[in-house]
């Protein structure tokens, strides 16, 4: 379990984070929280010359929510810093739910939201919230900026959307809409520390009569390479006055969409029990917390 050696680099600016990573190309790895990395170094599944450390760098830090415009998160902001944010509490609940959830106080503390989403493991917890949340990820190389919706980055099982020499600097969370609510869960093999077997997060807007759906997302984690954006519950639920029996109905088109594979974490036929479960209650918490914005 020892590092194989590496040049490390600290870069101070954004600037010179882009310069680096073009110039060091194939041969360099973006240091975050490392809660990933260094694993995979000591694993010597990953053997890169040079380790760019980015938490140096201003521009890739922090949280800062804008009234009517939405929230930018920094991709190297803590995973403990989104926890105790008091704005996703009120305004993002589903991805404060799930900082809340990943790894340990000790992990919180290292690990970074753009290094989880970066990461691309289909268990990722921030991932589905942030999908469901309608975030857009900023891409920056030396070459210029895009743009593009977090399903479009996270393209399968540890692949994603990056070009040699781009990072990934941030996160656009939109401005909720008056009367939305998001929720996340997650079931895993026991209480800590644990890998999701399936998460969720559902992200929904009621309109002015409080009981019809307008605009729902439902997004599934751990049962497909990527997050699994529902078609068929949004299809079933939008235009519908929510009760019981429409949410034990989409719960059952949600685990139907489901693509679960058997691992040492669960069997495909838990994994689509677990959708079937837990689609029913996130779907139930949004409702009621929707109706209560
Ligand atoms: C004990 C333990 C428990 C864990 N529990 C959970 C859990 O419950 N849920 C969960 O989802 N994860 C869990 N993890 C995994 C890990 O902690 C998370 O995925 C974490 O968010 C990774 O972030 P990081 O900052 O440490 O990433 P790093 O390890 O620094 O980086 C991960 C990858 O992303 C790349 N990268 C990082 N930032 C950028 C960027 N801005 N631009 C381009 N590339 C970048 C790196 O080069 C690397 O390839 C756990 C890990 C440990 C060790």
């Amino acid at each position: 379990m020892y590092l194989d050696e590496f040049e490390y680099y600290a870069p101070k600016t954004a600037d010179e984070t882009f310069e680096l990573a073009g110039r060091l190309g194939s041969q360099a790895k973006v240091l975050a929280g490392g809660t990933d990395l260094i694993l995979n170094m000591k694993q010597s599944l990953l053997k890169p010359q040079c380790l760019i450390d980015i938490n140096g760098v201003k521009e890739f830090q922090g949280l800062i929510y804008e009234a009517g415009k939405g929230a930018v998160i920094g991709a190297a902001t803590k995973i403990s810093e989104l926890e105790h944010s008091a704005v996703l509490r009120d305004k993002y609940f589903a991805l404060h739910q799930a900082a809340r959830e990943l790894g340990s106080t000790q992990v919180r503390a290292m690990a970074t939201i753009g290094g989880n989403i970066c990461n691309a493991s289909p268990a990722a917890e921030t991932s589905s919230p942030l999908v469901a949340l309608g975030t857009k990820v900023v891409i920056n190389s030396a070459a210029g900026e895009r743009e593009l919706p977090l399903e479009d980055f996270i393209i399968g099982n540890r692949k994603t959307a990056l070009e040699q020499g781009e990072l990934l600097v941030k996160f656009l969370l939109p401005e909720p809409a008056p009367q939305t609510a998001s929720c996340y869960t997650n079931i895993g093999l026991r209480n800590a520390m644990e890998i999701d077997a399936v998460n969720m997060a559902v992200n929904l807007t009621l309109e002015a009569d409080n009981r019809t759906v307008k605009v729902l997302r439902l997004v599934m984690g751990s049962v497909a390479p990527r997050p699994l954006v529902s078609v068929e519950v949004p299809a079933l639920l939008v235009g519908q006055a929510l009760n019981s029996n429409l949410i034990e109905k989409a719960a059952a088109a949600a685990a139907g969409e489901a693509q679960p594979i058997s691992d040492i974490r669960a069997t495909a036929e838990y994994r689509r029990e677990a959708v079937f479960v837990l689609s029913r209650r996130v779907l139930q918490e949004a409702f009621n917390a929707a109706q209560e914005v």
